[in-house]
């Protein structure tokens, strides 16, 4: 296990295969890869703890990616695990589970669609909470699994365009997992964050007005909020924005300190997102 005082963040990035629309409009499959660390895009290389080529298995993934992280937590750490790229890159795909999400700033329990605008509040540590959340208690992975499906088909209830919606939201799944030995007496608390991120993709200027701009400022302010309390993080200052959005207000005692962090970067290999890739890449590396 690694040394509990040391707060890692682990950034890993993963490929795509190229998809249908991609190989019939002709794209150019352009991500060179470089050993397991780095990747070469437009002769430019990015460094990684480890690089995902297109044709890793979910289970090669899971092992590098998650298997520590909930050893850990088993273990009484607090860690999370975030998908982030471009609507399509493979965020969903990589998570596997899709409750709560916050969209436009606002978190709706998806355990529970009557709670729709859930506050964030903090214990006597200090520590924030999501006030009134549903909590389930389960003691089997099958049981953690119909609780997931629950919160998929609550989040297919609420909104009529699935695929558009989850790429402007942002989708929490938290596990708590608490221990105590019988005979000891001795208790054991972590949790673990999966957050599959609002897609990164840059909405155009143009012809984005009212509410669906609304809807880009807010994800790009999340996106960019969470992306300096992990670079700050990361460079190890004394200042960490925690409080300048709710995502991270959430994740606060799961990101730094005693926690273990990891960044799956999701990239699609086609020319036609060449630019959206190398900002998703340049974001992983603002982790390191
Ligand atoms: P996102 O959540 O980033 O918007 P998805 O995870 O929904 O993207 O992926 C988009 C599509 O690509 C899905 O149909 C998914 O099954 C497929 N896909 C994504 N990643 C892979 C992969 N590594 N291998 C095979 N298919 C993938
Ligand atoms: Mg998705």
């Amino acid at each position: 296990m690694a040394d509990p005082a040391e707060c890692t963040i682990k950034v890993m990035c993963r490929f795509r295969p190229l998809n249908s629309s991609e190989v019939t409009r002709g794209d150019k499959y352009i991500a060179r890869f470089q050993g397991e660390d780095s990747i070469v895009i437009g002769g430019k290389p990015y460094v990684f703890d480890r690089v995902f080529q297109s044709n890793t298995t979910q289970e090669q993934v899971y092992t590098a990616c998650a298997q520590q992280i909930v050893k850990d937590v088993l273990g009484g750490y607090n860690g999370t695990i975030f998908a982030y790229g471009q609507t399509s890159s493979g965020k969903t795909h990589t998570m596997e589970v899709s409750y709560y999400e916050i969209y436009l700033d606002k978190i709706r329990d998806l355990l529970d669609v009557s709670k729709t605008n859930l506050s964030v509040h903090e214990d006597k540590n200090r520590v924030p909470y999501v006030k009134g959340c549903t909590e389930r208690f389960v003691c089997s992975p099958e049981e953690v699994m119909d609780t997931i499906d629950e919160g998929k088909s609550n989040r297919h209830v609420a909104v009529t365009n699935m695929n558009e919606h989850s790429s402007r939201s942002h989708s929490i799944f938290l596990i708590n997992v608490k221990q105590e030995n019988t005979q000891t007496e001795q208790k054991l608390s972590g949790k673990l964050f999966l957050v599959d991120l609002a897609g990164s993709e840059k909405v155009s200027k143009t012809g984005a007005e009212g509410a669906v701009l609304d809807e880009a400022k807010n994800i790009n302010k999340s996106l960019s909020s969470l992306g300096n309390v992990i670079s700050a993080l990361a460079e190890g200052s004394t200042y960490v924005p925690y409080r300048d959005s709710k995502m991270t207000r959430i994740l606060q005692d799961s990101l730094g300190g005693n926690c273990r962090t990891t960044i799956v970067i999701c990239c699609s290999p086609s020319s036609y997102n060449e630019s959206e890739t190398k900002s998703t890449l340049m974001f992983g590396q603002r982790a390191k």
